[in-house]
């Protein structure tokens, strides 16, 4: 059956045309369904009986629900395993940041991209996530804290730029002023450079914020950890970062995993700074996490502070990711692999 919560708010309008009632009340509906985020049409009390049972008899809800969560000790990070009805789980994770509460969302169960690095991989792709289910992430995590979520990560599992439509079709809903009204400006999608649709990307023309996955300062380097480098080479992942910088003015974040002993040398500091010379761009980098699957180790906290001050001399914007639920950080996708085991 079709999902109620997929609909765009004109698709909704439609619906209800459909099912012979007047389009203002879809807007009710939308607010239920986006605003008020309940799950149910037992919950829309000022909607009749007769537009509910008109609606069921086509639309179902998307179900999710939270199956573990684990609440840090040491700052307000919350980490949950979310469960969809086929019974596949993600991880989405709660930061509280001084900017805002954070939601870190996944794109899909599993990944293809098959980052060396990365536990989101590991146990291979399962399906996309359709953009109701990236909303109930959301809408559960502000159930479960009480708190309204400002900001938006894609960085949870999946590669959002290979689940592109559903991807879009979750940005617009989420955005929508109707419902959550969170704004573009607010929301970073993190991608490990599917360039074709970088381009196609920077030409919808929605402001937010696009962060690449870099993580080494050469195509010999990049294409050891992340295998989609191979596909789609360094000058050509830039010449999109170029073309997405021109045509939408906004400044790009390229995400630098910090691995001791691969890239994190003044060498590399310095081959990165050229790479990234007078580009509209902050590079945030990210000492990584320990994953047990891969043998990698995370960059001294020395070599970390080096490395920035090298970048910050030559020029460029550079930042340290602070580590926020550090005590339950069971790093990227390793929360959803421990609970698979369980
Ligand atoms: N597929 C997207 C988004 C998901 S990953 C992407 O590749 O960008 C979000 C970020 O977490 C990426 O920058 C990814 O490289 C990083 N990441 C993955 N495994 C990590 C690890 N073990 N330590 C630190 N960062 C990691």
């Amino acid at each position: 059956m079709k999902k109620i919560d997929e609909l765009s708010f004109e698709e909704l309008e439609q619906a209800t045309l459909e099912i012979g009632e007047p389009k203002f009340k879809s807007k009710q509906i939308f607010d239920w369904i986006h605003q008020k985020t309940v799950n149910s049409y037992d919950k829309m009390t000022n909607v009749g009986k007769k537009t509910k049972e008109e609606l069921s008899k086509q639309y179902e809800f998307t179900k999710a629900s939270i199956e573990l969560k684990l609440e840090s000790k040491i700052d307000e990070t919350k980490k949950y395993v979310i469960m969809f009805e086929d019974g596949n789980v993600v991880e989405s994770v709660y930061l509280k940041y001084k900017f805002g509460n954070t939601a870190c969302i996944s794109s899909q169960v599993g990944c293809k991209m098959g980052c060396h690095f990365c536990a989101s991989t590991k146990n291979g792709y399962l399906r996309n996530l359709t953009a109701a289910e990236m909303l109930r992430q959301i809408y559960l995590i502000q159930e479960d804290t009480k708190e309204k979520i400002s900001n938006v990560v894609i960085m949870g599992s999946g590669e959002p730029l290979d689940n592109y439509d559903n991807v879009l079709r979750f940005l617009s809903l989420i955005n929508d002023e109707r419902g959550q009204n969170i704004s573009m400006r607010k929301i970073t999608l993190s991608t490990c450079g599917i360039v074709p649709n970088i381009y196609k990307l920077a030409d919808e023309n929605i402001p937010i914020t696009l962060a690449i996955s870099l993580h080494a300062p050469t195509q010999e380097k990049r294409e050891e950890i992340l295998p989609i480098a191979k596909k789609y080479k360094l000058p050509d992942l830039m010449k999109s970062c170029d073309y997405y910088i021109k045509t939408t003015g906004r400044r790009l974040t390229f995400e630098y995993i910090m691995i001791k002993g691969f890239n994190d040398s003044l060498e590399d500091a310095n081959m990165l700074s050229k790479l990234l010379k007078n580009m509209l761009a902050n590079v945030n980098l990210i000492p990584c996490n320990y994953v047990r699957e891969a043998n990698i180790k995370p960059s001294g906290n020395l070599d970390v502070e080096k490395f920035k001050k090298l970048l910050t001399d030559n020029g460029i914007n550079a930042t340290v990711r602070r580590e926020l639920g550090s005590d339950i950080n069971a790093a990227c996708g390793q929360l959803r692999n421990q609970f698979l085991k369980m």
